[in-house]
């Protein structure tokens, strides 16, 4: 089910996930019947859009349709106005030296890119910025070339920016850094879902899983203009066919299927960094939870977070010296925690609620066989 559409307003739009725009100064700005078709597609479909916007300024026609929809705009924070409502982007110290555009006190709502090479100043770019959002989306670029090193200088940077957070929260200032807080409350996967919760549409009219997808091959699209959109093999974009994803709990991580597809060659094995860059973060949550979790009275309301022993679920899979049986447990022991504090008779009615034959299929596991003969 689709909740919502990208349209890539212009070939050089400011990227606002891990992928990078390849072949700047391409293709302009999307055609007016294109984008037309785009906002008609949302429309039909009820469902809002995202702009992603770049440094062109758009022509009345295209704002005027921009405006027929329910729509956010995705703009990079060097080109957006004092008091714009939009998401803003900030990638590089361009953007940063616009950070007096948002308000103090506001609710902006901000994506950070952070490549590798700044991820050491990732805490003092959160100082720079606090006050000005009550969102910090943070997203590292291009994870897939991560190595040890810079995985070692990513959890140094989470433990002061965890401090920083720390210190707001005693504040009584509730701010949200993507990385650190998200986490904390879910309680459940919330993946990109690129392909099963949102499409693209590219300045050629095509439709892709999403940007990234167009950006590294315009051919690898879903269906032209005017095709109705069909995505082969669907069922590799969902968590019940991830065999490492389904087994993990770290449920803020993207699960990026165009990353997987690029370092695994598979859409639903997520490769060995996008893992440890989760389970990083995954860690950092806990220890924030567990530094202000009680002074902040969180411990009641949400669910603790268990310390695990490893940063990459596939070393577990992967593990000979553990039986299958063992592995099975190692799993179903850590997904099943958020659970422990449920009566089995509630867990058995939502389990009914959810799926009857379960039911009778947790029976024919737990109850033995009669055999009358054997009886005798
Ligand atoms: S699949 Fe999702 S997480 Fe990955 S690049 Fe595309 S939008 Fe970003």
């Amino acid at each position: 089910m689709i909740h919502y559409l990208i349209v890539i307003l212009e070939h050089d739009s400011a990227p606002f996930c891990c992928y990078d725009v390849k072949e700047r100064g391409g293709p302009g700005l999307i055609p007016l019947d294109v984008l037309e078709k785009s906002v008609s597609f949302a429309i039909k479909n009820a469902i809002p859009v995202n702009f992603l916007c770049g440094n062109t300024a758009l022509p009345p026609g295209y704002e005027e349709l921009i405006a027929s929809v329910d729509h956010v705009r995705m703009v990079p924070l060097a080109r957006a106005r004092s008091g714009e409502e939009a998401v803003f982007i900030i990638d590089g110290e361009e953007d940063l030296a616009h950070a007096h555009v948002l308000e103090t006190g506001g609710l902006n709502n901000v994506i950070l890119r952070v490549g590798k090479s700044e991820v050491p100043s990732l805490p003092s770019t959160v100082e720079r910025l606090l006050g000005r959002f009550r969102r910090l989306n943070v997203i590292l670029k291009e994870p897939g070339g991560f190595a040890e090193e810079d995985f070692s200088a990513y959890a140094d940077a989470l433990e002061d920016v965890r401090r920083i957070l720390a210190g707001e929260y005693r504040k009584g200032s509730f701010l949200e850094i993507s990385t650190l807080s998200d986490r904390v409350f879910l309680t459940n996967m919330n993946n990109c879902n690129a392909g099963t919760a949102h499409l693209t549409v590219a300045p050629n009219g095509r439709f892709y899983l999403c940007p990234a997808f167009y950006y590294e091959n315009g051919e690898d699209c879903l269906a032209g203009p005017d095709d109705a959109v069909e995505i082969r093999n669907a069922r590799l974009l969902t968590l019940e066919n991830a065999p490492v994803c389904r087994n993990c709990d770290a449920w803020h991580c993207k699960r990026c299927v165009w990353l997987n597809r690029r370092l695994t060659s598979e859409l639903n094995t997520p490769s060995h960094e996008q893992c440890v860059l989760a389970h990083l973060e995954r860690e950092a949550s806990r220890r924030f939870l567990e530094e202000i979790g009680r002074e902040c009275g969180l411990n009641d309301r949400v669910t603790p977070i268990p310390k695990l022993d490893y940063l990459d679920p596939f070393d577990i899979i992967s593990d000979r010296s553990r039986s299958p049986g063992e592995k099975e447990e190692h799993f179903a022991r850590l997904l099943s925690r958020p659970l422990e504090d449920v009566p089995v008779s509630d867990l058995l009615r939502q389990i009914y609620t959810l799926d009857p034959g379960m039911l009778a299929r947790l029976k024919e596991l737990n109850s033995a066989v009669v055999d009358l003969e054997d009886g005798q």
